[in-house]
């Protein structure tokens, strides 16, 4: 197989000292996936530092220079859609729409390995997930912003690995979102919000007014529940949430945040509450329209591209060193090497190099 590029010095052992060994291996990472695209003739400008998947109401991203876009193939069917790479600042952004530009897909249909895997091939470490989502508490109202840190996964009968078919592996998914990312999007998030007409609320405090035009909060903590869909809850399941403590549900977070962990992604959401689920008694919540959830997902959006563009007009350091996301396949493996197929071990070369064991 020769998707691997020559490592300097000829056959270097693979477990070296651990301290050097992250940016040793984030480098191989990139050298590998720049192979395979050449190989698969994508242009150089495919190449993308960060990546950012779009979701409800938000299709494309303005202000992306220099923008081309790419349909890689991956061994798990085209991506959702076209993925447009442009640049912002310093910074080279891919763009995916989760459900397809004109929201043509599911949250059952999104082909989720098929975008992690692309994503990983354009070279981009870090992903920023944008989710509409339902707020499941008194704290989180309409339009605030919840950076979530936890995800339940509800899902179901939805492709979740990259593995299978002959390599077993387990990576680690006990803290499911990037701490380094997520804080970096809590910061610029609250900046953000700080700036706009109607202020930034403390995340402590509790909402006063639930119309979506009051002052908005972000919240740095909360857990994502992820549900089938398509319908949305019963009020049972909006209640049994709750009591489990969940503070925002959505349909996409899962299994994307598996497969961004499984492809050694920084991955971190912004989850936007558009609306209040089904939990308010209906004698007393506000009539929700449809306007005004449309209402809300516009101005989530424009959020939404305010904090990529901030985040993305700052350089970010190519290594991720204070994060172990770019370390997950270490030791994951489960699979006897000498038991891979060597044609298995060649489709999956992007993540586990010229050794199926996952330690290049
Ligand atoms: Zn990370």
């Amino acid at each position: 197989m020769s998707a691997a590029p020559p490592p300097a010095g000829g056959g270097a052992p693979r477990r070296s000292r651990q301290a050097a060994a992250s940016p040793t291996r984030q480098a191989a990472a990139r050298a590998r996936a720049a192979e395979i695209r050449a190989r698969l003739r994508l242009p150089t400008s495919a190449e993308a530092d960060i990546a950012v998947i779009g979701g409800s109401g938000l299709y494309e991203l303005d202000g992306l220079e220099d923008a081309i876009e790419v349909r890689p193939p991956t061994p798990f069917g085209p991506p959702s859609d076209a993925l447009v790479v442009g640049s912002i600042g310093p910074t080279r952004v891919a763009f995916l729409a989760r459900h397809g530009r004109g929201h043509v897909l599911l949250p059952s249909e999104v082909p989720y390995q098929a975008n992690l895997w692309a994503i990983r091939l354009l070279g981009a470490g870090r992903v920023i997930a944008v989710s509409a989502c339902g707020s499941l508490q008194e704290a989180v109202a309409p339009r605030d912003v919840v950076v979530p840190d936890q995800l339940v996964d509800r899902t179901h009968g939805r492709p979740a690995t990259f593995f299978g078919a002959g390599i077993v592996a387990h990576v680690a998914f006990a803290d499911p979102f990037c701490p380094e990312l997520h804080a970096r999007l809590a910061t610029v998030a609250e900046a953000v919000i700080e700036r706009e007409p109607g202020g930034r609320r403390d995340a402590a405090s509790p909402p006063t007014d639930r119309s979506g035009t009051g002052p908005r909060a972000v919240h740095r903590a909360g857990t994502y529940l992820a549900m089938e869909g398509p319908a949305f809850s019963t009020r049972a399941e909006a209640a049994l949430h709750r009591s489990w403590g969940m503070a925002v549900v959505g349909m996409t977070g899962a299994p994307e945040a598996k497969l961004a962990r499984e492809a050694e992604l920084c991955y971190a959401m912004l989850a936007f509450a558009t609306d209040d689920d089904c939990w308010r008694d209906p004698a007393e919540a506000e009539a929700v329209t449809v306007g005004t959830v449309l209402a809300n997902l516009a101005a989530s959006a424009a959020t939404a591209r305010a904090v990529v563009r901030d985040l993305a007009a700052e350089p970010l350091p190519s290594a991720r060193g204070a994060c172990a996301c770019a370390r997950a396949l270490e030791g994951a493996v489960a699979t006897d090497p000498r038991r891979i197929h060597p044609a298995r071990a060649a489709e999956l070369s992007l993540l586990l190099g010229d050794s199926p064991g996952g330690a290049s």
